[in-house]
């Protein structure tokens, strides 16, 4: 152990009362120690913030922590208060009378810590203060925002390199978020003009959460016995859309459980009071859209259902990791259905007009399908999703658990993928199934796909799954869809050997079972 670790450990029991750091957090500390520009990815709850507060403890100054969100600024001052730490914030909530007040002391330098608000940050005021502080560390959190290509970009950080690069002399910055795939990493690291950065990806396996995948449930029974089962335990519903949180909160006040609701057409004062109850265990249940959420710090809840999939694998992780803070055991239920995949399309049509962004958008709704899809570990497949790589199947999750052996299914592959062949790319998953299927459908007519030879050859399944079949194959890498508004799917090079009989195909039993319950529907 460096001495610099060794410091930080003592800080960290006397300061927070904590014996040992979690996976990552004496490394990156460490790194930011020695000076050295840091980018962190953490998952939600992985202990960020002490990543950042202990380097501002232990260095002379004033750390700067960049921070999107007000409330959490509040929740964060306040704890470090509490602990003795010398902390403060500058955001709109402040009377202008506070404000001044907070930059008054600030260049004195009697705060360890300064949250700020980005917005604050491009103005001449903030300039001149900063000119007179002496700033040993720049903390940015949720420093995903600062990229187009994450899930929630907000133009004020822009402002940050710029404010960045007119500081006398540059300090260290270091990085923090949750939800960064490798190119995100990049894009940020680029924005923030962030000089060699270290950087750590780690801690993404929850092992204490179990994942599960539900589909073809009724969904209403589906909860109800959930939360029958789990009378003592706290958890959260996340629905798409407000309506549906009212619609599941009164189901489940009818049902006599204590039960909230959180989104953004109620009034701060509804939604604080919201908050409050849940966190005091007055409401058992919260059901929320994804308004809920950001910065609360519930160690115990249960469970994280998810009503409907969410738009892509960044909010799921960040939604479903709400659950088991306290690293007990804690479950995440994704209930999908194919439609959901609409929803979100509706939802992304609706919220940007802007085509690149629209795409982005989109792909990242694809990947999400194609985890509610896989048949392979749930965890492993966001840990890697984050570029984490090297982590073992968690044995545990709905898959996992999915004993079933595998069956050779190479004579049904080969005849979907030959299918796909001869349809050249033209078209989308969906129209492939259909043709497998033998579909009058008008438009198969007028594109002539019913003269393939190829028509109508798994007429005796479902068109349900034969579409899971084209998804399985995308997954396992035999089929390719392409990004955009409207993916069409080819073949890769690995569907090759397949259809030379050179290689064979395997897929769980119980995918193949679901088939037969299914076929002829
Ligand atoms: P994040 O910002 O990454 O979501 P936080 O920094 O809010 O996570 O930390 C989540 C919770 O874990 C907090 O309650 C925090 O006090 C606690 N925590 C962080 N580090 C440790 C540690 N080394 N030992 C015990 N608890 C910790």
């Amino acid at each position: 152990m460096s001495t610099h670790q060794e410091e930080a450990l003592r800080t960290l029991k006397q300061v927070y009362g904590y014996d040992s750091f979690r996976k990552g957090q004496s490394d990156i500390i460490a790194g930011v120690l020695e000076g050295k520009d840091t980018l962190a990815i953490l998952p939600t709850g992985g202990g960020k913030s002490i990543c950042y507060q202990l380097p501002a403890l232990l260095l002379p100054g004033t750390t700067i922590v960049v921070s999107p969100l007000i409330s959490l600024m509040k929740d964060q001052v306040d704890a470090l208060n509490r602990l003795g730490v010398s902390a403060a914030y500058l955001n709109s909530s402040l009377s202008a009378e506070s404000y001044r007040e907070v930059v008054r002391q600030t260049s004195q330098g009697v705060y360890k810590l300064l949250y700020v608000a980005p917005e604050r940050l491009d103005s001449s005021m903030f300039d001149s203060l900063s000119s007179q502080m002496h700033i040993p560390l720049i903390a940015i959190d949720e420093a995903h925002c600062v990229s187009q290509w994450g899930h929630d970009f907000r133009p004020s950080y822009r402002q940050l390199a710029g404010w960045i690069g007119r500081l006398e002399n540059r300090p260290p910055v270091a990085a923090f978020t949750a939800t960064a795939t490798p190119e995100v990493s990049e894009d940020i690291a680029a924005m923030l003009g962030l000089r060699k950065p270290n950087i750590f990806v780690t801690g993404f396996a929850r092992t204490n959460l179990t994942l599960s995948v539900v589909t073809g449930t009724d969904k209403k029974k589906f909860l109800r016995d959930y939360l029958k089962q789990r009378p003592d335990q706290s958890g959260i519903v996340y629905t798409a859309t407000r309506k549906e949180a009212e619609e599941v909160c009164d189901d489940l006040m009818k049902l006599g459980i204590a039960t909230g609701k959180y989104h953004g057409g109620l009034n701060d004062e509804e939604r604080a009071e919201a908050q409050e109850k849940f966190r005091f265990d007055e409401y058992r249940v919260m059901v929320a859209t994804n308004a809920f959420g950001m910065g609360i710090d519930k160690p115990n809840v249960r469970y994280v259902v998810h009503w409907q999939m969410p738009g892509d694998v960044e909010s799921y992780y960040q939604e479903a990791g709400r659950a088991g803070r306290d690293g007990e055991e804690s479950e995440c239920v994704l209930l999908f259905e194919p439609q959901d995949v609409q929803v979100q399309r509706f939802l992304i049509d609706r919220s940007t007009t802007d085509p690149d962004r629209k795409s982005i958008q989109l792909n990242k709704l694809y990947t999400m399908m194609h985890y509610s899809r896989s048949e392979k570990c749930l965890l492993q497949y966001i840990v890697r999703y984050f570029g984490e790589a090297d982590v073992p199947e968690c044995g545990k999750c709905s898959n996992c658990l999915d004993q079933s052996a595998m069956i050779d299914t190479t004579e049904d592959a080969r005849k979907a993928l030959s299918c796909v062949g001869r349809m050249k790319g033209r078209f989308g998953i969906s129209m492939a199934a259909k043709v497998l299927k033998g579909s009058r459908e008008k438009r198969i007519l007028e594109f002539g796909l019913d003269k393939l030879s190829t028509y109508g050859l798994m007429r005796s399944w479902a068109e349900k799954e034969i579409t899971d079949l084209l998804y399985y194959l995308v997954a396992e890498g035999y089929l390719r869809i392409s990004e955009g508004e409207y993916p069409t799917v080819s073949l890769t090079a690995e569907a090759l050997p397949v259809l030379e009989g050179k290689l064979t195909v395997h897929r769980r039993q119980s995918a193949a079972a679901k088939r037969r319950e299914t076929a002829g529907t």
